[in-house]
């Protein structure tokens, strides 16, 4: 049974009020509120426990190192990756695309060799493949989309040539909502030998990802969007990709030995991690994994999912307005919409005046800007203790706006 009021108990932030009125946190594809549980833990760790990892012999720094280490073991177990070597600590999504994109076309790429990406991509798909198009003369290619905001597969299928070396798409776009079939398309990449990464930011707070079931090549998502705290995120990689990459950036903890002739390298995951890791945080991430798997995702996704048609269902009733994607109500938890000829920023900063977060502006995805034709939406993202009532208060605040349109 899925108790939404003790659910929200745990994130005292959802009760406090803006300017005096009843916040409404629709802003969870940004990032999310952190459960108690999360804080509690971190602050234990700072008070009681806090050393450097993997360097010390004394007490404190095992300590430390026991609750790092056990943290990829929770992320291993939350996304079913076959060993903690797959599983490289970073600071979020984009840092994992980037190093991504730097090492594997550094490792595994030659000048001319081509790398597949969408039309619906964040920025952080897209940008650092073009500084590699720069800087190594890898080439870009884009899958197109429907204007229902669906990729088109046939295309895709057609985009492939003795040039690619990767693909490189999200899971659920963080405007549209759209959920990509990412194991059909890694199948099609597959089938040509080519490996996939899969950028889960906005599917791993959502739904269980198992990347053994979806034979992913990489994933990467960010902690802080799924109720762990910022600045750590998670690369995960196969083995056979993660041995042939060089390392992204040199330091402390990813070497074996170092002289001024020769240096040597840790074998993954610390190879990609070097530097003090934010241990503190990664224990943290590990408790929101936890508490999410405590919930289960598959009554995050029910819950989600009806907030989501439900939204939709009275969305779709305002006079103007005009929802992107959601076609069949297939979508995820991720609502963008336009009001007649209402700028998306005077909509948002109305809504925020009735204590309503809301997102404005081109999400980081310019390039699905110009695709839709618009310069910007009203985005509206539920997390796991959104309710009923704040949709209704979404719906009528709108209505408001409207009538002083
Ligand atoms: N990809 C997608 C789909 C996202 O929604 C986001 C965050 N908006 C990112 C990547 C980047 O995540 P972060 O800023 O946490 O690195």
């Amino acid at each position: 049974m899925y108790d939404i009021n003790k659910v929200r108990e745990d994130f005292p932030i959802l009760s406090r009020t803006v300017y005096g009125k009843p916040l409404v946190y629709f802003d969870n594809g940004a990032t999310t509120q952190k459960p108690l549980c999360v804080l509690d833990a971190m602050r234990e760790e700072y008070l009681n426990v806090n050393a450097n990892v993997h360097r010390g012999v004394h007490w404190m720094s095992q300590q430390a190192t026991d609750l790092h280490e056990a943290a990829r073991e929770t992320v291993r177990k939350f996304i079913n990756a076959r060993s903690t070597t797959e599983i490289v600590f970073t600071r979020g999504t984009t840092e994992s695309l980037n190093l991504v994109a730097s090492s594997f076309t550094e490792g595994c790429m030659q000048a001319g060799d081509e790398v597949i990406v969408s039309t619906m991509e964040h920025h952080s798909n897209i940008v650092p493949w073009q500084l590699q198009e720069q800087r190594k003369g890898i080439v870009l290619k884009v899958i197109p989309m429907t204007d229902e905001g669906v990729l088109d597969l046939q295309a895709y299928e057609q985009l492939f040539s003795e040039r690619t070396k990767l693909v490189s798409v999200m899971q659920v776009s963080n405007v549209l909502g759209t959920i990509n079939p990412v194991k059909e398309m890694i199948r099609i990449a597959h089938e040509h030998g080519v490996p996939v990464m899969v950028d889960g930011a906005q599917s791993v707070p959502h739904f269980a990802v198992d990347v053994q079931d979806l034979d992913c090549d990489f994933l990467a998502f960010s902690g802080h969007k799924v109720y762990g705290p910022t600045g750590v995120g998670v690369l995960y990689g196969k083995e056979k990709w993660l041995d042939k990459m060089p390392p992204y950036q040199g330091g402390g903890e990813m070497i074996e030995h170092v002289s001024f002739e020769k240096t040597t390298f840790e074998r993954p995951p610390l190879k990609f991690e070097a530097g003090t890791p934010d241990y503190v945080a990664t224990h943290g991430l590990a408790k929101a994994l936890d508490y999410a798997s405590a919930l289960g995702m598959d009554k995050i996704l029910a819950h989600e999912q009806d907030l989501t048609h439900y939204a939709l269902q009275q969305l779709r009733e305002i006079e103007g307005m005009h929802i992107y994607g959601h076609v069949g109500d297939s979508g995820d938890a991720v609502i963008s919409f336009n009001v007649g000829n209402i700028h998306h920023m005077d909509l948002g900063t109305l809504l925020d005046q009735l204590g309503i977060a809301v997102r404005t502006g081109h999400h980081c995805a310019q390039p699905l800007m110009d695709r839709l034709g618009v310069l910007g939406t009203v985005r509206a993202s539920f997390g796991l203790y959104n309710t009923r009532e704040e949709v209704d208060a979404l719906v009528s605040g709108i209505k408001r706006v409207v009538q002083m349109f």
